[in-house]
């Protein structure tokens, strides 16, 4: 049977959850534990996929398909496993089922109530990943801070599950805020003394406390802590901030807290964590040998979380090329002709990013034609690849109307367009292409020797697709789809001939990259911006007489009207 950890936050929300839940289950997975985390979301909408990123940050998608909070890209990252549906729940989803349930007549001459009806299916949703046999601790992550009342039902389920699981199977990890007065020179534990007081009213008292602080903490403060909120005092958790979320795995083990969860659960600590891979990765990010910058050309670069997967699997690339990646953020929208050598000049590689909606892709296509022309190191995700071809189609097959449908459903020349089961679509609600689909790559193109084999899986969210009606024409003149769906011809990866890295992807390659497991496209384009970068600076030194701003497509004229 497996054993359940709950990881609860309190005095404030962003406190990082989900990289403590995520450090933990690294640490027992690396003690040889089969580990999985799952989050719950006490929001109404059924899923985070209609949400906009401002409001959310990245939407993550997994394997089979789901839209989910950008905290299970923490838990793929971290522990190199793939998460699935179950692994990210709402309290929307929660209702809806109990709606639907009730409508087909399941609870007949029932009154449905939050409890026990509602508890019932939140607890149904904890337990279900645990009865399958294939995880023996199962980490649930209860999204919001304690005392909301959205958090209520899931704070009662907990309380259930300790009561019938017993303690030896269950336990509570809060985490809080120690915060530090400026003015008084003190770090202050109150705050923790209340949520903990909070949590004990609702009826469930923490096992562990872990806090987060940006001042060290002393031994005589965590017995404070442990005296005021009932816990011994190894089982009060100093989580300082550290330079990279990466080092929270390794602060946490200095700190015992995956063996002291173990201890409480009577699991025996035999084995020592195996984290050499962990460390090796560490070290190599810790030391960089070189620096690039890339650009990342986006419409949400305000706000850090709406590209996460893309800055998180940078570092992961970085670190194997052990090259720094400074990501210098774009906005799109104020990207503009004029502006764009003083933007774009110093660059060693240009990201342009996914998206939806017209806002700001006018400057996206301009970035993609400046690096085309200069030979920059070019990398397109989703909306990213589609501005590419709309660049291409535009200045280089002369079809000045060129756009893709999304933004003007009535050019001339769709060489975007809605996949065709998306026509009938009208609700948008999960009904994306979503989730893993497989990719058939051709030998000897860039994308075969990146990848190093001709089938491929990746994981989409996009409605919109590559016009295959011009695929001979873009073929033609030196675009050419290395990678295609292998039933449907729909183009997954696009590449130019003659620009030392120029690729465009449909799938979203920052979805699967972990620290262990870098994606190859993230590695080779880290890769590419070195060398160009390296070039550069060579031949501005005169060292070299290689011209790295080299316009390698030949232009066709305007079509006549
Ligand atoms: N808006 C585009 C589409 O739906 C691209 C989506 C994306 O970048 N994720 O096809």
């Amino acid at each position: 049977m497996a054993k359940y950890i709950f990881v609860t936050g309190g005095v404030t929300s962003s406190l990082g959850k989900g990289i403590i839940a995520a450090s933990l289950a690294k640490l027992l997975q690396a003690r040889g534990l089969r580990v999985t985390i799952q989050k719950f979301d006490p929001y109404i909408n059924v899923d985070p996929g209609t949400l906009n990123p401002y409001e959310h940050g990245e939407c993550y998608v997994t394997e089979d398909g789901a839209e989910t909070d950008l905290d299970l890209g923490h838990y793929e990252r971290f522990l190199n496993t793939p998460t699935s549906q179950a692994n990210n729940v709402t309290t929307g989803r929660i209702y809806q089922t109990v709606i639907t349930k009730e409508r087909e007549g399941a609870y007949l001459g029932k009154t449905v109530q939050v409890i026990p009806h509602i508890t019932d299916e939140i607890k149904r949703r904890i337990l279900l990943l645990g009865n399958n046999g294939k995880y023996d601790i199962v980490i649930t992550e209860i999204g919001g801070t304690v005392g909301d009342i959205e958090s209520l039902p899931y704070i009662e389920s907990v309380r259930q599950l300790q009561w019938e699981l017993g303690s030896e199977n269950c336990l509570v990890v809060h985490l809080t805020l120690i915060p530090y007065l400026k003015a008084a020179k003190e770090l202050k534990t109150k705050p923790t003394q209340h949520s903990v007081r909070q949590l004990s009213e609702a009826g469930v008292h923490p096992d562990v406390i872990v806090c987060r602080t940006e001042e060290p903490m002393y031994n005589d403060l965590k017995k404070k802590i442990a005296l005021f909120c009932n816990v011994t005092v190894d089982s009060v958790i100093e989580a300082s901030d550290v330079p990279t979320i990466y080092e929270v795995p390794m602060e946490m083990m200095q700190e015992r807290l995956d063996q002291i969860c173990m201890q409480k659960l009577r699991i025996p600590v035999t084995k020592e964590p195996d984290l050499s891979k962990w460390r090796e990765f560490l070290n190599k990010l810790k030391y960089p040998k070189s620096k690039i910058t890339i650009g990342l050309i986006g419409k949400y670069v305000e706000l850090q979380d709406a590209y996460k997967s893309i800055l998180e699997s940078f570092i992961h690339a970085g670190a194997v090329n052990e090259c720094k990646v400074v990501v210098q953020n774009i906005h799109s929208e104020f990207l503009t002709k004029e502006n764009i050598e003083e933007k774009l000049a110093n660059l060693d590689g240009v990201l342009v990013a996914p998206g939806f909606g017209n806002r700001g892709i006018e400057g996206k296509i301009s970035a993609v034609q400046y690096v085309r022309e200069r030979g920059i190191p070019f990398f397109g995700i989703c909306l990213g690849m589609q501005c590419a071809m709309i660049e291409f189609a535009r200045d280089v097959l002369g079809m000045k109307d060129a756009n893709t449908t999304e933004v003007n459903p009535g050019t001339t020349e769709p060489v975007i367009d809605l996949m065709e089961e998306q026509k009938k679509i009208t609700a948008k609600g999960g009904t994306m292409r979503l989730g893993a689909y497989p990719c058939d790559i051709k030998s000897g193109t860039l994308a075969y020797k990146i990848y190093g084999k001709n089938h491929i899986s990746e994981r989409h969210r996009h409605r919109y697709e590559f016009n295959n009606a011009y695929l001979e024409e873009f073929e033609n003149a030196g675009m050419i789809a290395s990678g295609k769906n292998p039933e449907t011809g729909l183009v997954e990866i696009v590449e130019l001939k003659d620009h030392p890295f120029f690729i465009g992807s449909q799938f979203h390659p920052e979805l699967k990259s972990t620290v262990e497991n870098p994606h190859p496209l993230f590695v080779n384009f880290v890769k590419a911006a070195r060398d160009y970068a390296e070039k550069r600076d060579a031949s501005r030194t005169g060292t070299t007489d290689i011209n790295v701003n080299q316009v390698t497509t030949p232009k066709r004229m305007a079509k006549q009207e």
